[in-house]
């Protein structure tokens, strides 16, 4: 697939040469054409709140379901792109993402939405870019005997869903997915169009989990590093890394239990205008010929 891929990339580039050999101008320029080459970039959002906003910016726009996944299929500001509602959790954003690249092979990957904040110095309204997105809900727990209890608070082995050596019969690790560079950098090109709160660097930290206990979060933020927890983006970021594609996660606080910021459903439709704004940048980059 990647040989297609690259042999499509050549021949996109040969024909814009010749564009703008037949313009008699060699200097880089944005034409529909060299814009609607590209292969387009995928946006995530779990819920209605975090992805409709962006789906209803598109032009051009068409729906397709596959199974109860939904896709908006159209284009932003000329670049092609895809709006994906993964629903909530682990497993809908895993499949959504897999449909996703299989049915549009896109250029990249964006997981956004809310998410509640693990660092006390983090507002509701601010917003983390995932340098790193990581598991938080797979562990090896201690053994104890029946009626000695249960204590989250002890499960200290992390455990590798994805590990190098498939034989190893207790993959105990941290794994975390680092962003792709060139999004992380069209994301921080959109960082000072946005007014609502802070843009930060952190780690992203998912699971099926919605964690209130001030212990355990405290406790998830020293071993994980997180700035923020949320439900999709390391499943997203497992799939994308198996499939090569580019990816970043991206998400506003909706919530911090560790400073009593509390819920605000605004932020979802904030976070969608940020992301827009960091796809076009990613996008108007690539469109560009070097
Ligand atoms: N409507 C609320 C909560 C939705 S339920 C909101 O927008 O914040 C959980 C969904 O919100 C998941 O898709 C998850 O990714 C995200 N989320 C927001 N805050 C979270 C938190 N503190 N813990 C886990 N998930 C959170």
């Amino acid at each position: 697939m990647k040989s297609i891929k690259r042999a499509v990339g050549f021949l996109g580039l040969c024909s814009a040469l010749l564009l703008s050999a037949c313009n008699g101008d060699d200097s880089p320029k944005q034409t529909e054409q060299s814009q609607v080459k590209l292969q387009p970039i995928v946006i995530q959002g779990a819920l209605p709140v975090e992805s409709e906003r962006m789906a209803s910016k598109l032009d051009n726009v068409s729906v397709e379901m596959i199974g109860e996944w939904k896709f908006w299929k159209g284009t932003y500001k000329g670049y092609p792109m895809i709006i994906s509602k993964t629903r909530m959790g682990m497993s809908n954003s895993a499949a959504a993402t897999a449909l996703a690249i299989q049915r549009y092979q896109p250029i990249a990957i964006i997981n956004q939405g809310t998410s509640g904040g693990h660092d006390p110095a983090l507002n509701v309204f601010d917003i983390v870019l995932g340098k790193f997105t990581t598991n938080i809900g797979a562990f090896k727990t201690p053994k104890k005997p029946i009626g000695d209890g249960s204590n989250a608070l002890e499960w200290n082995e992390a455990f590798d869903v994805l590990p190098d050596d498939e034989a190893d019969p207790e993959p105990i690790a941290i794994r975390k997915f680092e962003a792709d560079p060139e999004l992380l950098i069209a994301a921080y090109k959109a960082k000072p169009n946005y007014s609502k709160g802070k843009v930060v660097e952190g780690t992203i930290g998912s699971a099926d989990v919605w964690n209130n206990e001030l212990d355990r979060i405290d406790l998830l933020r020293k071993t994980y590093g997180t700035s923020v927890e949320e439900m999709e983006a390391a499943s997203v970021a497992q799939v994308a890394h198996q499939f090569n594609v580019p990816f970043i996660g991206i998400r506003i606080l909706s919530n911090n239990i560790t400073n009593n910021g509390a819920y605000n459903p605004a932020t979802g439709e904030a976070c969608q205008d940020y992301v827009l704004d960091v796809a076009e940048q990613f996008m108007k980059a690539k469109s560009e010929i070097k």
